[in-house]
């Protein structure tokens, strides 16, 4: 299908979503609807009470700002999984509100001005047609804070799926797989904040990763974000 046909179609999945009688984002019930946050976000009672969301700082081995809004599990699993996929989906718009919720939070309690907001570059696999969730994430924080959004990173290299690998693994398999976007080498202020973005993160790997580039790059002020913390799961051979 062409390029415009895939758009036209998109286009057409949001129109009949927002015709639908209003179902929970996340389980896609028609039960009684509470809503969390804002307005926009539809979920049920039984959902909402799972989807609280628990703030909480997760340092890395010599990063402590780093942050998640929520545990990567119940109906915010299933709620991703359909984010990632559809833009302007219902799902997409409730993923995006709660994390600048939460997000606002912890940018208020620390008090920081001047900010930049950036996210963790995508892998060819993730970024279909240019939809790509943590850059949408990234932008609706930079605009609800009246930040400046840029696009600090970009992929060197391809690397295999995380999701298989252990710890260990996980870091050798992204050593060096970011690198600084050229573009933004100029005009570089080391007093700014940058925030970077993701969507769930496990280990950590690519984010430290993240965090070492844009170090590089000059700036010394430097938090990470990500909407859910998931746990590494043991894996199943
Ligand atoms: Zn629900």
């Amino acid at each position: 299908m062409s390029r415009l046909g895939l758009r036209r179609l998109r286009r057409m999945q949001s129109l009949i979503d927002s015709l639908l009688l209003p179902c929970c984002c996340a389980c896609g019930q028609c039960a009684p609807l509470a809503v969390v946050d804002c307005a926009a976000v539809r979920v049920c009672r039984e959902c909402a009470l799972e989807l609280i969301p628990a703030l909480q700082q997760v340092p890395l081995l010599d990063f402590s700002e780093r942050y998640a809004c929520y545990d990567y599990a119940g109906p915010l699993v299933s709620l991703l999984s359909m984010a990632k996929d559809q833009p302007n989906s219902s799902q997409h718009y409730a993923v995006q509100d709660m994390f600048v919720a939460a997000a606002t939070n912890i940018v208020k309690q620390k008090g920081v001005s001047e900010i930049i907001i950036t996210q963790v570059p995508s892998s060819l696999r993730r970024s279909i047609n240019g939809w790509y969730l943590p850059l949408a994430m990234a932008r609706a924080l930079s605009s609800k804070l009246g930040a400046k959004h840029l696009n600090l990173l970009r992929r060197r290299k391809q690397v295999v799926k995380q999701a298989s690998l252990g710890a260990v693994e996980r870091r050798i398999n992204l050593h060096q797989c970011f690198t600084p976007a050229r573009c933004q080498f100029t005009n570089i202020d080391p007093n700014a904040t940058v925030i970077i973005v993701d969507d769930v993160s496990t280990t950590g790997a690519s984010l430290r990763e993240a965090v070492r580039c844009v170090k590089l790059m000059g700036y010394r002020q430097i938090m990470a974000i990500s909407l859910a913390i998931a746990p590494l799961r043991s894996r199943e051979c």
